[in-house]
């Protein structure tokens, strides 16, 4: 970051988590309380490691800045303003992956019904459009093992996942790493378009145009030079910014 930029000061990543569980709902993309959007805290004096999560039994469109829980690598609760605890279950995949990924701000998991139709066949995403071109090559895949809960999965998560940022389990749903909140759902919203849109040209029973790979590759790095650009800029994100204004204007809450 660039000296004079401003750093993302903590109510302002509650305030992002909050609105990526919001926007998440808004887009249909929740699945009634499962799944999760976590994000990584600084470390504690003590090296603590601190990350924050939906409180337990609460809808995506009811989490605020200011009811989210704060939880250790182990999914126990440090502050807990709700009351309601969380699913620690639930974040054993989260845990696993921002102990290995400390470049990840936030973890965001989905189940939408397009995102496990793809992690669902043998091909996964297919560079059909736009969408899908931009992440060419960069889909880790997870096999579907039951409900992930033990350690030994949770390291083989980690090993299928690498330096990738996103990753499709297999018939389970979606896994994407930003290294902020707004990367994470940029990233999850077109990765969702481009599942849809693999759905809707394949379901037509016509011959799909498949992108060669060199302009599949091409399109894929002309992408991670914008984000990258973003990201290291340190300057506000326009497009989140939009983002949050859809928000102020239709579910202004989130912020409280
Ligand atoms: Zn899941």
């Amino acid at each position: 970051m660039p000296d004079g930029a401003p750093e993302t000061t903590l109510q302002d990543l509650r305030r992002d988590l909050a609105a990526a569980y919001r926007l998440i709902a808004l887009e249909g993309m929740d699945d009634s309380i499962y799944t999760h959007i976590s994000a990584r805290l600084p470390d504690g004096p003590e090296g603590e490691k601190r990350f924050l999560l939906n409180p337990y039994g609460l809808r995506f469109d009811e989490v605020t800045a200011s009811n989210l829980v704060t939880v250790d690598e182990s999914g126990a609760v440090v502050d807990d303003p709700y009351g309601a605890g969380v699913n620690a279950a639930g974040f054993t995949i989260h845990s696993a992956v921002h102990m290995a990924r400390h470049d990840a701000v936030c973890v965001l998991h989905t189940h939408t019904v397009a995102g496990v139709a793809v992690s669902s066949i043998k091909e996964g995403l297919l560079p059909l459009n736009q969408w899908s071109a931009q992440f060419h090559d960069r889909i880790a895949f997870h096999d579907y093992e039951g409900i992930a809960l033990n350690l030994e999965e949770r390291e083989r998560i980690v090993k299928d996942l690498g330096q990738r940022n996103l990753m499709l389990l297999r018939n389970h749903g979606t896994l994407v790493l930003g290294r902020s909140v707004a990367e994470a759902v940029k990233l999850t919203l077109n990765l969702e378009r481009s599942c849809k849109a693999q759905i809707a040209a394949l379901g037509m029973g016509l011959t799909p145009v498949v992108l060669p790979d060199d302009v599949a590759e091409h399109t894929a790095s002309q992408y991670a030079r914008a984000y990258d650009a973003m990201e290291e800029s340190g300057r506000p994100d326009p497009e989140w910014a939009a983002m949050l204004r859809r928000l102020d204007k239709y579910d202004p809450d989130y912020k409280g």
